[in-house]
């Protein structure tokens, strides 16, 4: 597939294991949380994930999975609190900074586009200074959905205007890539390397890359050959093309 990045003009990009090394959130969920919640409710470790993993689970794909105050509040601990304890985990996945920067220089419309609370948003804002690579940073939080539901695509356009054919998302949630491609969005691309902890898993239905830099063309070209750069096979580019 060739990529001309003529044909775009917005460029949505999700933030944790997207742009960010998902490390920090799996570390934070799964191990940190857990840790302090046996702590205080005298628990044993394996009890106290056991409890929080089911519990994590009941509100997948819910805005209440990423809200702060809501896990707060149902476990009795301080999350933004806890998360800074362990802030010194949060990452920017590497080449994120040179795609930004060549999103910029191309002029095109950037937005970062997340599920994640406005009080994580501001904590990874500061650590990580990418701010000011966007021309908007959307929380689904203001929308009032999470990017699993395909209705987000539409509220997101009426504050972030974007034409879903001239358009590219950048996720690591094959879901939210779905929602996005029934709404109509074109250029889809999966980040198979969110967590610099696990190892790259491609996804089956949709170009997968491990780092962003697979998207910057060659100095002097707006074109980029992904065929060459990612190792997907033929057949499946053909289907993501039809
Ligand atoms: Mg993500």
């Amino acid at each position: 597939m060739k990529l001309d990045w003529n044909d775009i003009d917005s460029v949505l990009l999700d933030m944790d294991g997207t742009l960010l090394d998902r490390h920090f959130d799996d570390h934070f969920w799964l191990e940190h949380v857990p840790r302090t919640y046996a702590r205080k409710n005298k628990l044993p470790l394996g009890r106290a994930k056991e409890q929080l993993y089911a519990l994590f689970r009941s509100q997948e794909n819910t805005l209440n999975w990423t809200d702060l105050d809501y896990w707060s509040s149902r476990l009795g601990l301080d999350i933004p609190l806890l998360k800074r304890e362990v802030d010194h985990l949060i990452a920017v996945h590497p080449h994120v900074t040179d795609f930004l920067l060549f999103l910029r220089r191309n002029g095109k419309a950037v937005h970062l586009v997340t599920n994640a609370h406005g009080k994580t948003l501001d904590l990874k804002l500061r650590k990580t200074r990418l701010g000011p690579y966007f021309d908007g940073i959307v929380s689904a939080h203001d929308l009032g959905l999470p990017k699993e539901d395909g209705r987000f695509w539409e509220r997101l356009r009426k504050k972030a205007p974007f034409d879903p054919a001239r358009t590219m998302l950048g996720e690591d949630s094959e879901t939210n890539l779905s929602t996005a491609q029934a709404y109509g969005i074109r250029y889809l691309f999966y980040v198979s390397r969110s967590s610099s902890a696990l190892p790259p898993s491609p996804s089956s239905r949709f170009i997968s890359l491990h780092y962003f830099s697979q998207l910057i063309p060659p100095a002097g070209s707006l074109e980029i050959d992904l065929q060459r750069d990612c190792s997907v096979p033929n057949k499946l580019i053909a289907e993501v093309r039809t």
